[in-house]
């Protein structure tokens, strides 16, 4: 440690190659709601010395606000300054979801506004998410994916041509996390990902993680109305893309997204670290604030939960169906009040933050993994 110690993000390559073949997995936690859960997360990071990212997805914080009323140049602001506060040396800043849902030349042209604004902001690592475009139609794998091939090329080598250095961290999405046909989820193929890979590759973008569809969703799941485990990432899959993947000679690993709900208990028994190597976990944090404003600020929360009912009802859904599902949106309709909360909420916050992430890292046997990255580095 000298006098000038930087807390400032690090590059995501550094981070994922550092850590490629170590036995855990990398928490990624989407912050939508700043105070106390921040400090929280950050405070039990450098406790544990785990690595840790933090990422903001373009729906949660784009150069309008998203839905969490921030900017990239505000999320980053909120991380930088706690980061110095806790002394926090190891740590991503990821934007997660890029998403590009057509080929037009406006959205394509706005999306790298968004990039060029998230590396002024001092984001380290970049999630492309072109797998929306997938034509269902073609009779090749490589002809089904052309388009998000090209999209995430493109952007990729825009990325290169604006950061600092090589050393950007680079996550690219095959198979869209969540999708439903009617016969159930739609599961990424491992010939799927490893074209996908190869294709990236006659480009020379050499990804750090891929996403894939192997059974989670995003979000709170709900059945009859009910919230229920989520326990549906098809795991044999994964091993199977994983093994496929480096058999095709890429050092590439899964990120695991939608991880809230899944039980501690079997991420850690049953999550294949070494295959995974970054698990994203955004929802769960906000369903902790919610929990805590309902003991805590219970005329606020009663505010953001009776604007989410009304703006979102739904007659065949349950209130707690639509508050889970729509609460995010009010995030932004009452970012001021819930950024002006009593000293009290925020330590209630940062304390819950804190024993949750604790929890994670355990589960994702992340501790002391900053150590590594420090080593090698
Ligand atoms: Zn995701």
């Amino acid at each position: 440690m000298n006098k000038s110690q930087n807390y400032s993000p690090i590059d995501g390559a550094r981070t994922y190659n550092a850590l490629r073949d170590e036995n855990m997995i990398i928490m990624a936690a989407n912050v939508q709601i700043i105070p106390g859960v921040l400090e929280g997360i950050m405070q039990a990071t450098k406790d544990t010395d785990s690595a840790v990212i933090f990422e903001s997805a373009t729906s949660e914080c784009d150069l309008n606000g998203g839905y969490t009323g921030m900017t990239p140049k505000d999320y980053a602001r909120f991380c930088f300054k706690t980061a110095s506060k806790v002394k926090l040396d190891t740590w991503v800043l990821h934007a997660d979801h890029i998403k590009i849902k057509s080929l037009s030349e406006d959205e394509i042209s706005g999306t790298e506004d968004l990039i060029k604004a998230q590396i002024d902001a001092g984001f380290t690592s970049f999630a492309i998410d072109a797998s929306f475009l997938f034509d269902l139609k073609a009779k090749t794998e490589k002809d089904q994916l052309r388009d998000n091939i090209d999209i995430t090329a493109r952007l990729a080598k825009f990325i290169k041509k604006h950061y600092i250095n090589d050393q950007f961290g680079l996550e690219v999405e095959v198979g869209e996390i969540g999708k439903k046909d009617t016969k159930g989820m739609v599961l990424t193929t491992p010939k799927e990902a490893v074209t996908f890979l190869q294709e990236l590759d006659k480009n020379n973008i050499k990804p750090n993680l891929i996403a894939i569809a192997n059974g989670s969703a995003h979000g709170n799941i709900y059945k009859d109305g009910k919230e229920i485990f989520q326990s549906a990432i098809n795991i044999k899959l994964t091993r199977e893309v994983a093994r496929a993947i480096r058999k095709a000679g890429f050092e590439t690993k899964i990120a695991q997204h939608g991880i809230t709900g899944t039980p501690l208990d079997l991420i850690a028994k049953q999550f294949p670290k070494g295959d995974i190597l970054k698990g994203n976990v955004a929802t769960f944090w906000r369903n902790l604030v919610w929990g805590v404003f309902k003991k805590h600020e219970p005329k606020l929360y009663k505010k953001i939960y009776n604007w989410t009912i009304k703006n979102y009802q739904n007659d065949k859904k349950s209130k707690e169906e639509i508050f889970g599902k729509n609460g995010k949106y009010a995030i932004r309709e009452f970012y001021d009040e819930i950024n002006a909360v009593e000293s009290s909420t925020v330590e209630e916050l940062k304390q819950k933050s804190y024993a949750e992430a604790k929890k994670f890292f355990k589960a994702f046997n992340s501790k002391g993994s900053a150590k590594i990255i420090r080593d090698k580095s």
